[in-house]
C-alpha cells in the first residue's frame, strides 16, 4: 500500500514523496483514511509511530477541501501538546507537510515572548499547534479566537493529563465550537484518557497499533550493573571507548541532568542538558548543538525528551530509571525509530533492582546483563531508598520530581516500597504479545560491542587502584 491510495491529494503525496516516506506507517493506514471522512478517532499511538503524519496530513486536507472565503482567516484547527518541543516539532510538521498547500501554521507555547506569537496571530493562522497554558494565555489576552475551530487534535493525551493539564483543557474545550472533528492520541488508555476521551469524542473509530512493540524488538537493550557512585565513570568510558557520537542520557531529575552533564564535561565529553527549567532558547541550542555533534551527549528528564524528534539516535542511556516502567518504554523508543536499529543501555544499581523487575514485568521479557570488566557492583554495598536519600550518582533526592502532577511523584514513594509499583494506566496489552525474539542477537551483538570497548580501553589502561583510577574496562 502507498501513500496514494489512501486518498490524500497530489499535493500532500508529493509532499510526503519528497520526505522519502515510501509506504504508510499502520497507524498512517489507519487513521488517514478515517480522518478523511471526517470521523473522531482515538488512537493508541506513541512518539516513533509516524502519528504526526498520521493526523497531519489528512488535517491538511479537509481544511483545503473546505477553503475559507475570501480575506478570511480565523483558527480552523488546533493541535495541543504536553510540552513545547512536541508543539514546535508538530508545527514543523505541519509546514513540511503542507509545503504545497496554501495553509498556514504557528507554535505558540510558553517559555518564550508573547508578543511575536500574537503578531503571527494577528496575520491570520489556519493551523494552531499549542500547549495549553499559553493557550489560555493568549485567549485571556483576547488575541485568539477560537470559535472557528473545525478540527482539535489532543496529541500525547496521557502525557497532557500527566502532567496536570486537565483543568486548562477543559477550559479549552469550553471555548470552542460543539461542531468540529475530535482526534486524540494517548501512548496508553487510563481511566482519566477514557473519561476525556467519552466526554470529547463523538463515535470514535478506535485504532490501535502496536509499533511500539516493533520498536522495543529493533532496539537492543542490556543492562550493566554498576555501583551507583560509578554511574558516570562507566558512562564516561562507554562514550569514550565504545566512540558513541550521539547519545541521549535519562536522568531522573532536573538536578541530576545538570549535574550530570557538567560532569561529562569535565571529563571531556561535549554535553548539555535539557528540561523544564531551561529557557525555550537554551533547550532549542542544545538541540541544535546535539543533532548537528557539537555536543555529544544530550542528557534529558522524561518530560523534556518526549517528542523530540532526532532522526537516526543511535544510543539512548538510562542513567537512572525511571520510576514508571512505561517511561522505560518511551525513553528506549527514542532509538530504534522509523525501522532503524538501536541500542538502549541502563545503567542499574543496587538501589534500582525492583525498578528493573518492573520495567521487565511490563516488558515481558529480561533485559540481558553484560558485565563490564572493572565495574562489577560491589556487593557489601547496600540498597538506599530511592526517594529518602542519594538516589543514584546523579545526586537525585527524590525520585519522579519532574514533572508538575501527582502521579509519578506519588509512584516513585510506592515504587520502592511496595512489590508492584503499577504505571498510571493498564500495561499496554501490546506488551504482552511481545516474546523473547531479538534476545540472543541482543546479547551477542552488544557482548561484543562491550568486548570492542574493553580492547580498546585496555589498551590505554593505566594501570592503578580501583577506587582511585577504576574506569578501565579490563583493568584489574
Ligand atoms: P512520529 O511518530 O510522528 O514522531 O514520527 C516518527 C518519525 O518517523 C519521524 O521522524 C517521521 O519523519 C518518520 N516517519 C513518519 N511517517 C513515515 C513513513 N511513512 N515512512 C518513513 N518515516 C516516517
Amino acid at each position: 500500500m502507498s501513500f496514494d491510495h489512501l486518498g490524500l491529494s497530489a499535493e500532500l503525496v508529493r509532499a510526503v514523496a519528497e520526505q522519502g516516506y515510501q509506504t504508510p506507517t499502520p497507524v498512517q493506514l489507519q487513521a488517514i483514511p478515517m480522518i478523511l471522512q471526517g470521523r473522531d478517532i482515538l488512537a493508541g499511538a506513541q512518539t516513533g509511530t509516524g502519528k504526526t503524519a498520521g493526523f497531519v496530513l489528512p488535517l491538511l486536507q479537509r481544511l483545503h477541501q473546505r477553503a475559507q472565503g475570501r480575506g478570511e482567516r480565523p483558527v480552523r484547527a488546533l493541535v495541543l501538546t504536553p510540552t513545547r518541543e512536541l508543539a514546535a516539532q508538530v508545527e514543523q510538521s505541519v509546514r513540511v507537510y503542507g509545503k504545497h498547500l496554501p495553509l498556514n501554521s504557528t507554535a505558540i507555547f510558553g517559555g518564550v515572548g508573547i508578543n511575536p506569537q500574537i503578531d503571527k496571530l494577528r496575520q491570520g493562522v489556519d493551523i494552531l499547534v499549542a500547549t495549553p497554558g499559553r493557550l489560555l494565555d493568549h485567549v485571556g489576552q483576547r488575541t485568539l479566537d477560537l470559535s472557528r475551530i473545525e478540527i482539535l487534535v489532543l496529541d500525547e493525551a496521557d502525557r497532557m493529563l500527566d502532567m496536570g493539564f486537565i483543568h486548562d483543557i477543559r477550559k479549552i474545550l469550553g471555548l470552542l465550537p460543539a461542531a468540529r472533528q475530535n482526534l486524540l492520541f494517548s501512548a496508553t488508555y487510563t481511566n482519566d484518557i477514557r473519561n476525556l476521551a467519552e466526554k470529547l469524542l463523538n463515535k470514535p473509530e478506535l485504532i490501535e497499533v502496536a509499533a511500539r512493540n516493533t520498536a522495543a524488538e529493533r532496539v537492543t537493550q542490556l543492562v550493566h550493573m554498576v555501583d551507583r557512585e560509578r554511574k558516570r565513570e562507566l558512562l564516561s568510558r562507554l562514550v569514550t571507548a565504545c566512540n558513541w557520537r550521539q547519545v541521549l542520557v535519562f536522568t531522573r531529575t532536573k538536578h541530576g541532568a545538570n549535574r550530570l552533564a557538567q560532569q561529562l564535561e569535565k571529563d571531556g565529553i561535549g554535553a548539555a542538558a535539557i528540561h523544564g527549567n531551561k529557557s525555550q532558547a537554551a533547550r532549542t541550542r542544545a538541540l541544535a548543538g546535539f543533532k548537528q555533534g557539537a555536543v555529544r551527549v544530550l542528557v534529558a528528564t522524561d518530560i523534556a525528551a518526549r517528542g523530540l524528534d532526532i532522526d537516526q539516535l543511535p544510543h539512548v542511556v538510562n542513567y537512572e530509571l525511571p520510576n514508571v516502567p512505561e517511561d522505560y518504554v518511551h525513553r528506549i523508543g527514542r532509538t530504534g525509530r522509523a525501522g532503524r536499529s538501536g541500542e538502549a543501555v541502563s545503567l542499574v544499581c543496587v538501589d534500582e533492582h525492583r525498578l528493573l523487575r518492573d520495567i521487565e514485568r511490563v516488558l515481558k521479557r529480561e533485559i540481558p546483563r553484560v558485565a563490564v570488566d572493572g565495574f562489577e557492583p560491589d556487593p557489601t554495598i547496600a540498597a538506599e531508598p530511592i526517594q529518602n536519600g542519594r538516589s543514584t550518582a546523579g545526586g537525585a533526592r527524590r525520585g519522579g520530581r519532574d514533572r508538575p502532577a501527582k502521579a509519578h511523584g506519588a509512584q516513585a514513594v510506592e515504587s520502592v516500597g511496595k512489590p508492584s509499583a503499577r504505571p498510571a494506566g493498564k500495561s499496554p496489552a501490546r506488551f504482552q504479545k511481545e516474546g523473547r525474539h531479538g534476545e540472543q542477537q541482543a546479547h551477542s551483538r552488544n557482548g561484543r560491542a562491550v568486548q570492542r570497548a574493553n580492547a580498546a580501553a585496555r589498551a590505554e589502561a593505566t594501570p592503578g587502584r580501583r577506587r582511585e583510577r577504576p574506569a578501565l574496562f579490563g583493568n584489574r
